[in-house]
């Protein structure tokens, strides 16, 4: 158990009158254990109680996993039989609970059975307890976000190996999964290759259309290190000579992003990141073309707290870790789309990317 993060996760949750945590396997029980448990049927749910000894309660056959994994040392395990009922025994350990936090994972079946099992616990979700604690990334986080950006930088730098007219963007995909493995990632959570018209379809992954010359191509990808943590960056190439219009907005979007990341420092809001960034797209008259939110929050998954949205007035501090990732999309022609992870720093901003955000003309 982390004990740092415990004690943050239970000062969120005396704060919400929240009196226990359940927590299901994923990354909260991940994060704040070190258990990466299986989901599978059978329950597994750390019982956290806002004062007292937190508990796990595993099937009995994952007991030797669960003491294996830094869960192990120091967390109490509880385990049951087949025939037996978890969750009178999550019930039991609860006691007197009125105030439950849920994993907001935790499987609607499972939802279910506790209520059925602790009728008289009001059930809330623990997203709201967890997901701002788990937003400020101490000191060894960033190291190992900083870690997770090197290596998917190196794989951007490589580009040129890849991407090029007359192969297919499964191809190239294929390439670039390999070397995002070979970059010191366990996972590729995602490889986008949007080369031309399909740049303009923000979550394209890949398809069998062929690259030609003149064809701007989004590249977007990134990974799990060993350590957990995710990687994400966008750069949009040119293969050959792109269209002028896909110049004109290049540029415009490349000052949005900058601006966006020059605008981060503690107390500024997270909707404020994101109207620098649409501001300026705007007022250049590519607003309506600029369609997602400028960023997310990133660590153990991909997504999490904070959004760089309009409507988050949360102020920013130094740890919070997101992306900056504007982007404009001309339906049927193409699209661009510029990403960097960035942290909060004690007078502004670090951004983990370093590669070139100017584009890259690779052969064609
Ligand atoms: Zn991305
Ligand atoms: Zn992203």
């Amino acid at each position: 158990m982390h004990a740092e993060r415990l004690e943050r996760v239970r000062s969120a949750a005396r704060e919400a009158g929240v009196d226990a945590i359940l927590l299901t396997p994923g990354a909260n029980l991940r994060w704040l254990t070190g258990y990466a448990a299986l989901p599978l049927e059978r329950l597994t749910c750390l019982v956290l109680p806002t004062d007292g000894e937190p508990r796990l309660v595993v099937p009995r056959l994952e007991r030797p996993a669960a003491e294996a994994s830094p869960a192990g040392a120091g967390l109490d395990i509880l385990d049951w039989d087949e025939t037996d009922d978890p969750f009178a025994l999550v019930a039991s350990v609860l006691g007197g609970a009125a105030r439950v936090a849920l994993d907001d994972h935790m499987w609607a079946s499972r939802v279910m059975a506790l209520r059925d099992a602790v009728p008289g616990a009001e059930q809330v979700l623990a997203g709201p307890v967890i997901g701002p604690v788990r937003a400020v990334k101490s000191a060894d986080e960033v190291d190992a976000l900083r870690r997770a950006a090197r290596a998917i930088d190196s794989v951007h730098a490589r580009m040129g190996e890849w991407l090029r007219p007359g192969r297919t963007e499964r191809e190239v995909g294929r390439d670039v999964a390999d070397a995002i493995r070979d970059a010191g990632h366990d996972t590729v959570d995602f490889v986008i290759v949007a080369s031309g018209p399909n740049g303009a379809s923000p979550h394209h992954d890949l398809s069998d259309r062929v690259v030609r010359s003149g064809d701007p191509v989004v590249v977007d990808i990134g990974g799990t290190t060993p350590d957990g943590y995710c990687s994400d960056s966008t750069r949009t190439y040119a293969v050959g000579t792109p269209p002028q219009e896909f110049l004109a907005y290049y540029e415009v979007l490349q000052r949005a992003q900058a601006a966006a990341v020059a605008a981060v420092r503690p107390g500024v809001t997270a909707e404020s990141v994101d109207a620098a960034a649409r501001d300026l797209i705007t007022e250049h008259g590519w607003g309506e073309r600029f369609v997602h939110r400028t960023g997310h929050g990133i660590g153990v998954e991909t997504h999490e707290d904070p959004y760089v949205v309009a409507g988050n007035t949360e102020p920013l501090v130094p740890g919070h870790a997101f992306s900056v990732e504007p982007g404009i999309y001309l339906p049927g022609q193409h699209g661009a789309r510029i990403e960097d992870i960035v942290v909060c720093t004690a007078d502004g901003v670090e951004s983990l990317n370093r590669t070139t955000r100017d584009l890259v003309v690779l052969p064609g």
